[in-house]
């Protein structure tokens, strides 16, 4: 399979009568970084959702890191409930509000999933804990509960919870949305840090200009289509779409 890391094909998903993903095909090369960007309501978050089988899609196959499945409608056989956990383990999501654990420290929230899941031991998934603490920044804060954290804070401990699954691919859906602007950064940062270590990643963003700066890949969605797929100097610079420029003009 080459160095394709996820593989979408002709994927479709309604939910009733709105067709929200209409026929997607996307290949994704492993280390490489997705920006996914597009207006409210054109199935970014459900593309990424159909992706981790947060969302069951109606049509098409989805392959990650080599493991494949196929959609038919109801003629769908979904795998067996292991299989289907092993297969969402290949990817960790951060979400634009955190879902952290309130009653949990940070330190506990990162170890979490490593013992329930995983089945690490405790003290293993301690020293793996405060390892990905310190690379977002938090060492200091092991001991904290994630309401005495600033957004920023929180959604550099969900972006370490994530890694601590040892996911092939982050997804990120808007994951600086719900911040104030001046915490923005912290995240961007630690994003970036990610790509220079050659994680895989899909962000649907509207920072534009992180995602030129950070993406290799740049999709335009509108409407459950890919409308626009390419390099960043491409797609954001010179798109070659009236609707993608159109979509850009209001970020400038
Ligand atoms: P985006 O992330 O680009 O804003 P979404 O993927 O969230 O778009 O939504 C695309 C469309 O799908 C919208 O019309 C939304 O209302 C609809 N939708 C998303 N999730 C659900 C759901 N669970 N049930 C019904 N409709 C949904
Ligand atoms: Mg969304």
């Amino acid at each position: 399979m080459g160095s394709e890391m996820i593989s979408i094909r002709n994927l479709k998903k309604c939910f009733g009568d709105n067709v929200v993903l209409k026929d997607i095909s996307l290949e994704i090369s492993k280390g490489s970084v997705v920006a996914m960007i597009g207006p409210s309501g054109s199935g970014k978050s459900t593309l990424l959702r159909c992706i981790n089988l947060l969302t069951i899609p109606d049509a098409g196959t989805v392959n990650v890191g080599g493991q494949s499945i196929a959609f038919d409608g109801k003629h769908t056989k979904l795998p067996k409930a292991k299989d289907l956990a092993h297969f969402r383990s290949k990817t960790g999501m951060v979400f634009q509000h955190f879902n952290l654990f309130p009653h949990m420290t940070v330190r506990q929230n990162v170890m979490e999933g490593m013992v329930t899941v995983l089945k690490i031991p405790k003290q293993d998934a301690r020293i793996t804990a405060d390892a990905l603490l310190q690379r977002v920044g938090l060492s200091d804060r092991a001991d904290a509960y994630p309401g005495m954290l600033s957004g920023g804070q929180k959604q550099r401990v969900a972006i370490a919870r994530a890694l601590a699954m040892k996911p092939d691919v982050m997804l990120f859906d808007e994951a600086t949305s719900a911040l104030d602007p001046e915490l923005v950064g912290e995240v961007l940062s630690v994003i970036r840090s990610l790509a220079a270590d050659g994680m895989t990643m899909i962000l649907v963003t509207h920072e534009i200009a992180f995602a030129r700066e950070v993406a290799d890949q740049v999709i335009f969605m509108r409407d459950g289509v890919v409308v626009e797929c390419g390099p960043p100097s491409v797609v954001i610079d010179n798109p070659e779409k009236e609707a993608t420029r159109s979509f850009l003009s209001r970020f400038k």
